[in-house]
């Protein structure tokens, strides 16, 4: 069995290795050549990713042991733990570990080559590559892995009943970022270290949220993200540029030297209703919507998605999935990721939809208000991983469910 997988994100690159300690013949085409450039992602993950052994220990950039946010007033509200809490990764660290992972077991990387289209027969699917020299390549292969994230680059156009016409279309929630890396000084990077930042308010930011993270050597991670509303709910502020540099005057980081800057998107059908393979392309990771808007978190989905993902390849491989599963695959392999997000995770995208689309005026402000102020009368910074990691909301379920799931309608 011969498999070609588009994109070496996390999703790609960790189901490459699994395929491949499998025995199955895989190919990896990542259109960067350098797992240091366009290092789009902030990274922040929960201590248990790290400690469960899904995220390699090596990625870990800074831990963090305390939430800190500022309010629409600019009034900053803390949480502190006495232990870790998380950590921001070097998201080209995690990169360059999972490629030579992958590289080690066995796989063909291509890096620097794209992946354009593919034709697809019963049997076999025809895959038109761009090597880096500019050349078109083709190659046969027997199943084909869509990981190219929130582009979904090619099996999206088949996996709605209705075609999506842009990465906008109407059966995703979309969020677009942008991020510097800033070198600070060590007072500086003091003031940001072991904690986490966010910058909330319709001021600086409609629909959305600021951010500063602190990285190893004195750097510190500033971006802003936006979830895209729909015409009827967008109400014009900052574009997420604006707001960044707003937030790095505001925080006297403008003297700072940017380092890198970058920027990208997320995307979830938060139903997770679209197909999960269409013939012989599956999808992986952000493809197949495993991306969390809350918190704007997807790296720990999407290695889970690959892992089973990589059970199934590994089921179809042996032919030890009976006839019924092979035939309701889609059913069978949703199922199975859906069972691992869990329902706290739909229902944690439901409230990220209503929290961020109705960020937009003083009176969704004030709401904020009324609920980082519950928050900080009554929530320990575990409490606050809890709701922002596992999604556990019903414990301050009379402020917050009617806060994010009652008085907006859209
Ligand atoms: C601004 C921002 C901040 C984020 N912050 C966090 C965070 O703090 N914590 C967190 O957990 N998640 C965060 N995420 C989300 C997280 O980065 C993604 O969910 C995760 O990277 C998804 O992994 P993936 O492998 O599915 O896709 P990706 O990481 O997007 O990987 C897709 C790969 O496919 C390649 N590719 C695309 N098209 C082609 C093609 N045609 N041919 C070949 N290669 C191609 C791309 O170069 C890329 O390497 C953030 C995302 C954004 C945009």
């Amino acid at each position: 069995m011969l498999v070609l997988i588009a994109g070496a994100g996390p999703a790609g690159s960790r189901l490459s290795e699994r395929l491949a300690n499998s025995g199955i013949e895989v190919v990896i085409v990542e259109r960067l050549c350098n797992a240091r450039k366009d290092s789009f992602s902030s990274a922040v993950v929960p201590i248990n990713s790290i400690s469960s052994n899904s995220i390699p220990i090596q990625a870990v950039s800074k831990y963090w042991n305390e939430w800190k946010i500022y309010d629409p007033l600019g009034v900053s509200h803390s949480w502190i733990n006495s232990s870790n809490l998380g950590a921001v990764l070097d998201f080209s660290k995690l990169r360059e570990i999972l490629w030579d992972a992958a590289v080690k077991s066995g796989v063909k990387a291509l890096f620097g080559w794209s992946v354009l289209k593919s034709f697809q027969t019963e049997y076999y699917v025809d895959v038109e590559l761009r090597d880096p020299n500019g050349k078109v390549k083709n190659l046969r292969v027997d199943y084909l892995v869509d990981a190219t994230g929130h582009k979904r680059s090619l099996i999206g156009p088949q996996q709605f009943a209705k075609p999506i016409p842009s990465s906008r279309g109407h059966n995703l929630l979309t969020g677009s970022g942008v991020e510097w890396i800033l070198q600070a000084n060590r007072n500086t990077s003091n003031i940001w270290s072991n904690k986490i930042t966010f910058f909330l308010g319709s001021k600086l930011i409609t629909h959305g949220y600021g951010w500063i993270f602190p990285m190893a050597n004195d750097q510190l991670k500033v971006g802003v993200c936006r979830v895209h509303p729909p015409n009827k709910l967008f109400k014009k502020g900052l574009s997420n540029m604006q707001s960044l540099k707003r937030l790095i005057n505001e925080y006297e980081l403008s003297e700072m030297k940017v380092l890198d800057k970058h920027g990208g998107s997320i995307n979830t059908s938060i139903k997770r209703h679209e197909n999960h393979f269409v013939g012989r392309i599956f999808g992986v990771g952000d493809t197949i919507s495993t991306a969390n808007l809350l918190g704007g978190e997807g790296i720990r989905y999407a290695l889970a998605s690959a892992e089973i993902l990589s059970n199934i390849f590994d089921k179809l491989h042996a032919k030890s999935l009976s006839q019924s599963n092979i035939k309701s695959l889609n059913k069978y392999y949703s199922k199975k990721v859906s069972q691992h997000l869990g329902w706290r995770w739909l229902i944690s995208n439901r409230i990220a939809r209503k929290t961020w689309l109705g960020l937009s005026d003083e009176k969704a402000d004030k709401r904020l208000l009324d609920l980082i102020n519950g928050l900080s009368s009554k929530a320990s910074a575990e409490g606050i991983s809890a709701l922002l990691f596992d999604y556990k909301f019903e414990r301050y379920g009379l402020r917050l469910l009617p806060y994010v799931l009652g008085r907006q309608r859209n």
